[in-house]
């Protein structure tokens, strides 16, 4: 599973940056793949209440500045990589 690097984001990325919905929580996030092993998160809303899952883990105890997305947010990165609907900035040339 490839790390997801909580990062900020200069306005200048912002055009790079994908828009996708987590397949669980519906959660609205920007995505940008650096390369296939790097991805790069905005959270569009508080994460802690709109995803599902972060939520629960935030009920656990866990601070969730310190979880940098949800499984299913993951997986639907992966799969959108897959079918080509986000762009790995580093094999785009
Ligand atoms: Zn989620």
């Amino acid at each position: 599973m490839s790390p997801i690097l909580p990062g900020r984001i200069t306005p200048d990325d912002d055009r790079l940056m994908e828009e996708l919905t987590c397949r669980r929580c519906a959660t609205t996030v920007l995505v940008r793949k650096n390369t296939r092993t790097q991805t790069s998160i905005q959270w569009l809303a508080d994460a802690g209440e709109t995803c599902t899952e972060l939520a629960e883990q935030r009920a656990a105890g866990k601070p969730t500045g310190l979880v940098s997305g949800c499984t299913a947010l993951r997986e639907t990165i992966e799969d959108a990589v897959t079918e080509g609907r986000i762009s790995v900035l580093d094999e785009v040339r």
